[in-house]
């Protein structure tokens, strides 16, 4: 189940730094969407880890990935947050800051602002862009000489099958 949560305050103080997300926003800034812009390459970890996060489907905290990698022999927790931290930097997966947990990108980037709506009851995530918010947003930072690095939002609520199903 769902429980990213719990883990917050450990993996706060994790290595993922804010130089490594902020690394992945500059880069994303005029990114065109070619997808093998990756400047470290993967290494077999790297990529096992990939893999769980797309087999999730939804987000998961770095302790249940963990917990998942364990019998493919990837045992260390550094390992995993380094392989994270070069995901990341790829644009592969993201991490989604309220939730504290990371998923795997559905797509590749054609814009730059990128939003998550994430429903509370089974924890989905749909992953999509938008061209609008994108002007919206850039606008509103020129307005205001705000240095824009990043623009990710993410919407909590019900997915239409959790939706559905409260009626
Ligand atoms: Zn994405
Ligand atoms: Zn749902």
């Amino acid at each position: 189940m769902f429980n990213a949560r719990k883990h917050s305050d450990f993996e706060l103080s994790g290595p993922l730094t804010v130089g490594s997300i902020l690394g992945k926003a500059i880069r994303c800034v005029g990114f065109n969407g070619g997808g093998n812009d990756v400047e470290r390459p993967l290494n077999p970890k790297d990529k096992l880890v990939l893999a769980a996060l797309r087999r999730c489907g939804k987000p998961v905290s770095a302790y249940d990935l963990i917990d998942d990698l364990k019998p493919e022999g990837v045992k260390a927790p550094p390992t995993v947050y380094r392989a994270l931290g070069k995901l990341i930097d790829a644009g592969l997966v993201h991490r989604l800051e309220s939730l504290n947990a990371f998923v795997a990108c559905t797509h590749s980037h054609t814009c730059e602002a990128v939003a998550f709506a994430v429903c509370d009851d089974c924890g989905s995530v749909a992953e999509f862009e938008s061209q609008e918010l994108s002007g919206l947003l850039k606008g509103w930072a020129k307005k205001a000489r705000f240095g824009l690095r990043q623009m990710t939002l993410e919407l909590r609520g019900s997915c239409a099958a959790c939706a559905k199903k409260a009626g």
